[in-house]
């Protein structure tokens, strides 16, 4: 029996993401016995994350607090919330108070619940194009009308922005909110300006919209550069913040978070509880445990260290193997973006690059709003190896030239 009938008319709006269907398939040539070279998935480097710390803690919490295995508040354990109020003090100057954060299933717990409180279906809402794929996702499955305004090396360009923004009041249409990733953009790699970043808070106050600031790669910052988060700039509480250890602590522990004000934060909260009641106990308590005892600091500043070193590598590897071919220069996160000429098709090579080459990569298309990116593939260099790195961008090489004899 088809059981279609008893979907939701909802459930049209939902699609399956295209990472998981690439994943899937690197699975099955893995499980063939085949080594394959992956830069593809937005992970940190395991090698460089404190197992055995991790492991002392956890057995230490498991033990010794017999609430770690337990419901917990669904904003978040207060003494974790201090602690990550403390951490956005020391790494962003952001003054906040601890009630004003939620913690939440990771980053994407946090963009899935702020696009559920403020999303009504058919409104207006700007992504940067192209912009993180699952955020997209999320905002179409609420019925957004997503709208996307590219990016250049200096992020999204505010005043093609402002120019939309205007068309679409003249139109009698209004924007809600601008979604941005400012710091290490996924998939695109740049960096918004400091220009642009204040000229995007008063946008924001001119044209009454609100700002949700995915800082996932905030703390991933290779290059001495003067910007300043959003929020730190936001004198009107319109800057929404989505945030997460996933990238410094590891992406399994699920633990984001959503800083807003009151109205927000109480609706996130009745939101969430019947969703999930609460982010993950035991996780919460380990990742209170380590940045209390400042293991964050200290594995922080060696992670950003060696993923520099791996950038370089990868910048390195594209500009010897790929001369002529144009990159995006990471001055945060965890990604480049390569753009093939526009006659090659980045979906069609992702996948023979996978099965020919035994390379994984994330073609960019599903990223844009539009039609545009068919030619791009974004590469992970934070968890392949060195030596990864320089195969894996050789191994493409050898494939573009089988293209263009
Ligand atoms: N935002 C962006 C831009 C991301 O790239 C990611 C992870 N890929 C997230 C949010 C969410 O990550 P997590 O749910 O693991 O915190």
């Amino acid at each position: 029996m088809s059981l279609t009938k008893f979907l939701a008319g909802r459930s049209n709006w939902i699609s399956r993401s295209p990472l998981s269907e690439i994943l899937r398939k690197a699975g099955e040539l893995k499980r063939k016995g085949i080594n394959l070279i992956s830069l593809a998935a937005g992970d940190p480097d395991p090698n460089l994350i404190p197992r055995d710390v991790l492991a002392d803690i956890s057995a230490e919490v498991l033990r010794n607090n017999p609430s770690s295995i337990l419901y917990t508040p669904t904003s978040g354990i207060e003494e974790l919330r201090v602690e990550i109020k403390r951490l956005l003090k020391r790494h962003e100057n952001i003054d906040i108070s601890a009630e004003d954060i939620v913690v939440t299933i990771g980053g994407t717990g946090a963009i899935d619940l702020i696009g559920r409180v403020i999303i009504d279906p058919g409104d207006t809402v700007i992504l940067e194009n192209p912009s993180y794929v699952n955020t997209i996702l999320a905002f179409r499955q609420l019925g957004a009308n997503i709208i996307g305004i590219s990016v250049d090396e200096h992020g999204l360009k505010v005043q093609d922005l402002e120019m939309y923004i205007k068309n679409a009041l003249r139109d009698g249409v209004k924007v809600k909110f601008v979604y941005t990733i400012p710091t290490g953009h996924n998939p695109m790699g740049v960096t918004m300006s400091m220009d642009r970043r204040k000229y995007l808070i008063e946008l924001a106050s001119k044209y009454d919209f609100l700002i949700i600031e995915d800082t996932a790669y905030n703390f991933l910052l290779y290059n001495k550069i003067d910007i300043k988060p959003l929020k730190s700039l936001d004198y009107e509480d319109r800057v929404i913040v989505v945030g997460t250890l996933s990238k410094v602590l590891g992406t399994g522990f699920r633990i984001g978070w959503v800083i807003s004000s009151n109205e927000i934060l109480m609706k996130i909260i009745d939101e969430k509880q019947p969703i999930d009641f609460c982010a993950p106990t035991l996780s919460q308590y380990i990742a209170l445990e380590y940045l209390r005892r400042g293991y964050f600091e200290e594995y922080h500043i060696k992670a950003v260290e060696k993923y520099k070193e791996k950038r370089d590598a990868m910048i390195d590897a594209l500009n010897k193997y790929l001369p002529g071919l144009k990159y995006t220069r990471p001055l945060a996160g965890m990604f480049t973006m390569l753009f093939l000429p526009d006659e090659i098709d980045g979906v069609e090579f992702t996948e023979k690059l996978m099965t020919r080459e035994g390379v994984i990569v994330i073609p960019g298309k599903p990223f844009y709003i539009n039609e545009e990116g068919r030619n791009t593939i974004r590469l992970n260099f934070s968890r392949p190896s060195l030596e990864e790195i320089n195969q894996g961008v050789k191994k493409i090489s050898s494939l573009y030239k089988r293209y263009i004899q």
